[in-house]
């Protein structure tokens, strides 16, 4: 497929690719949708193998942020930036200022914040250049600041929803949770699931996460190449995407899968082999859809912590109903939730 394929079949209004030679800055941005508003969604800077990859991963990821925004009641277009990470040279703050003036020159059409590989102190340098950013540091009380603790209260009410669903379970306490990728996130979604007495087993890549994951919260290393497939009540991706395809989904033996990671499933069909194995797999973005209910308030303004906790106890109820009708219609639930955004979308509302 080329380029202008990709971006055509997953009906993206504009793809952006920026370079620019003083910093090496290599990035795009994917305009999926601005029907409900902005195209909103984060920066990840990333190590891509080559630059087709980093622009699939732009339109794969700013399509899942129409649909996310979309599902999370926000006013708020899809869209995604991708930075090429060069690994000779660490990002400059003159890098990110760089990449301000990028999203600038598309005149609000895109506002970002952070995603993988990209800090609030990224943001800041961004910030003196555009004003279509958030996720900066908030003022006390006021929403903004760092989306990932919003996004693991998102995920963790949303197992909650879950495990309550297919285990009939009202109380997370004893059951077992293998959390793949203890970063931003996975960090706290361990917190509050050790806090409320769930079982732990974690990997990750990056040992200095990890070894802070076990000691405080009394977690069980596993092998990165065996997280998936252990015998565990709940499985939470919180990593890199598509770690759900036909390799892996034989081997899962987790009753219900939620976490942060977007795009967890490889395929569209993937949902569907998780459903006849009678795995509930919460669509990833809706259950991760917490960052950027805190990343929307923030950049709009006038709204409180408090506003940004009011809409994340949505995400549950959200997640309900797409449970209640994939039983229903016996169809898997990343069908059900997108033919819901798609619906969302198309009215504009
Ligand atoms: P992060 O970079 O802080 O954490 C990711 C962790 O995964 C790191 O510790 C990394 O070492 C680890 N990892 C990478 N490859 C791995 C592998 N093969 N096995 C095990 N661990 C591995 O990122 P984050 O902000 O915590 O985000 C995690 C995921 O959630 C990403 O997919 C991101 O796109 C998604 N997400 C994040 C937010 C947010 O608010 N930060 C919001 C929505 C979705």
């Amino acid at each position: 497929m080329t380029y202008f394929e990709n971006a055509e079949n997953r009906g993206h209004e504009s793809v952006h690719q920026f370079y620019d030679s003083q910093t090496g800055l290599k990035a795009i941005i994917a305009i999926h949708s601005t029907a409900l508003g902005p195209a909103a969604g984060g920066t990840r800077m990333w190590q891509y193998d080559n630059e087709d990859d980093a622009t699939t991963d732009a339109l794969r990821l700013s399509r899942g942020m129409t649909y996310k925004n979309a599902m999370a009641g926000l006013p708020m277009g899809g869209g995604k930036a991708v930075i090429l990470a060069d690994s000779n040279s660490p990002p400059s703050d003159e890098l990110f200022l760089a990449f301000g003036r990028c999203v600038d020159s598309l005149a609000g059409r895109y506002i970002t914040a952070e995603d993988v590989g990209v800090t609030v102190d990224n943001m800041r340098m961004v910030k003196r250049v555009t004003n279509y950013v958030a996720g900066l540091p908030p003022v006390v009380g006021s929403a903004g600041g760092d989306p990932s603790p919003w996004t693991a209260d998102g995920c963790f009410l949303g197992i909650q929803a879950a495990v309550r669903h297919r285990l009939n379970a009202e109380s997370l306490a004893g059951m077992s949770v293998a959390v793949q990728g203890v970063g931003k996130v996975g960090y706290d979604l361990c917190r509050q699931l050790h806090a409320a007495g769930a079982k732990l087993l974690i990997s990750d890549v990056n040992e200095a996460n990890l070894s802070r994951v076990q000691s405080e919260f009394n977690a069980l290393v596993v092998p990165t190449d065996q997280i998936l497939f252990q015998d565990v009540d709940v499985l939470a991706p919180c990593a890199m995407g598509a770690v759900l395809d036909g390799q892996s989904i034989p081997g899962i033996k987790a009753s219900v899968i939620g976490g942060a990671a977007n795009n967890q499933l490889a395929t569209e069909e993937d949902g569907l082999s998780l459903f006849e194995r009678g795995i509930l797999y919460a669509p990833d973005y809706v259950i991760n859809g917490g960052g950027i209910i805190s990343v929307a308030f923030e950049y709009m303004g006038h709204k409180t912590e408090s506003d940004v906790h009011a809409q994340i106890a949505t995400i549950p109820e959200r997640l309900v109903d797409i449970f209640a009708m994939s039983d229903k219609q016996q169809k898997p639930t990343n069908v059900i939730a997108d033919s819901i955004a798609e619906s969302i979308v198309t009215a504009g509302v």
